[in-house]
């Protein structure tokens, strides 16, 4: 591969507590070197670089903190040198309604936030600080999971409390995934517009015929799962809310569960509020139902597999899952004007066939039609739409790239 092939490159970084996931993105997105620095801060602390043929390598860095480990992939990138940074940032709160430059004040800001995601912002502010100390002179943004959504109105983003905590604590829903929605949402509007201009109209969506106006459902199923209504490119509602704990069932997170809830487990059982949190974020999701595991393949083994003890159980997670997505598109249609189709996404929504054709059946007054082929062959990466001809709206496949995404807003936001 020929160096210049890495024309202008963005450097971006999604830093977590322990970890550190980075990909140099060329300017016209064809060339990509990625690679996750893990267990930071421990003896096991590691770097598996992919290089920009795909071939992998292990570097050892003992010890080494994100700083230690950033000045590391710097080197490994050798020559290729990015011309900017951007940052994935989780919590934007109502501040930050775009990506953000980073500046002493928007870090400051961003370090204020820290209530609102005490887990994560943290995380993020070290790969700030961490790049600020090795180059200075580097232009970065901050892109956050919540910013998509800030164009949600008042009755999507307002909970049913006393006006004093929404006015003076900011207590509301924001939303996250925003990345990936925006990201899924666009693809979609481009690939529905090719088609209209390369095939005869298609009988699909007859509610908009004449409109080229386009609502979409959006399903980020991974092991976070989040759904948004997204019309002419604006979230107008999402089921992630002050947290990314509210909505959908998830790998090991409960998604929507009575607010009571937690009055009466202190009562019943004595649980602290700090228990209630962690097994409501930790414990529950298909973890919880299944007692076995948070992960989506493992469930649909032990679902299939007659002689597992907790096949009952695994079924019953499948069915929940499916049942609550489901639930939620069609509860999200009430946001949009006009609906164009739904797209699956993340892990699950790549690759679980079998869960796509579940919610596609629970949605049953919708119809939705399925071409089951196609579907089948919608997994690893693949992208493209599954409607059969006489489906009434648009179901679709796309891969998410948040890492482009994240690119395209950082040189945006710089103005290169
Ligand atoms: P994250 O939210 O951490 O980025 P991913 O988007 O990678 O996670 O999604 C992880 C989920 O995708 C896991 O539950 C995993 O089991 C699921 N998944 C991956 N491949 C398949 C598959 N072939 N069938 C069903 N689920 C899958």
């Amino acid at each position: 591969m020929h160096k210049s092939a890495m024309h202008n490159p963005t450097l971006v970084i999604n830093s977590g507590s322990s970890s550190l996931k980075y990909a140099l993105i060329s300017a016209d997105n064809q060339h990509r070197i990625t690679g996750l620095a893990e267990n930071l801060g421990a003896n096991e602390a590691q770097i598996v670089h992919k290089d920009l043929n795909g071939e992998k390598s292990v570097i050892a860095i003992s010890g080494a903190n994100h700083k230690e480990a950033l000045v590391t992939i710097l080197e490994i990138l050798g020559d290729y040198k990015p011309i900017a940074v951007g940052h994935r940032a989780v919590h934007g709160g109502h501040e930050f309604s775009q990506a953000q430059r980073v500046s002493a004040a928007a870090l400051a800001q961003l370090k204020r936030l820290t209530p609102l995601a005490p887990l994560h912002n943290p995380a993020n502010i070290v790969g700030i600080e961490a790049v600020q100390a090795i180059y200075p002179q580097l232009p970065q943004v901050m892109v956050f999971d919540t910013a998509f959504h800030q164009t949600m109105p008042p009755k999507a983003y307002r909970y049913a409390i006393p006006k004093a905590l929404y006015e003076t604590h900011f207590i509301r829903r924001y939303g996250f995934h925003g990345t990936s929605h925006a990201y899924v949402s666009d693809r979609a509007r481009e690939l529905t517009e090719q088609l209209s201009t390369t095939n005869n109209a298609s009988k699909l969506n007859p509610s908009s015929e004449g409109s080229k106006k386009q609502g979409w459902l959006t399903a980020h199923l991974g092991n976070g799962c989040s759904a948004a209504a997204i019309y002419e490119g604006k979230s107008l509602d999402t089921s992630m809310g002050l947290t990314p704990l509210e909505g959908l069932m998830m790998g090991t997170r409960s998604g929507d569960v009575d607010p009571g809830l937690h009055a009466h487990l202190k009562h019943t059982l004595g649980m602290s509020l700090e228990d209630i949190d962690a097994m409501l974020n930790k414990q529950s999701g298909l973890l919880g139902v299944t007692g076995v595991s948070n992960d989506m393949r493992a469930v649909e083994e032990m679902a299939a597999d007659n002689t597992h003890p907790n096949q009952a159980d695994a079924n019953l997670a499948l069915e929940m899952f499916c049942y609550r997505v489901a639930k939620y598109l069609a509860a999200l249609s009430c946001a949009l004007p006009e609906l164009t189709g739904i797209v699956f996404t993340g892990g699950i929504g790549e690759n679980g066939a079998d869960i796509r054709a579940r919610i596609v059946a629970d949605m049953r007054h919708f119809g939705l039609q399925m071409d089951s082929a196609k579907n089948a062959k919608l997994i690893r990466g693949q992208e493209g739409s599954f409607h059969g001809d006489n489906s009434r709206y648009a179901l679709w496949v796309i891969p998410t790239d948040e890492e482009y995404r994240i690119a395209l807003e950082t040189r945006q936001t710089l103005g290169l």
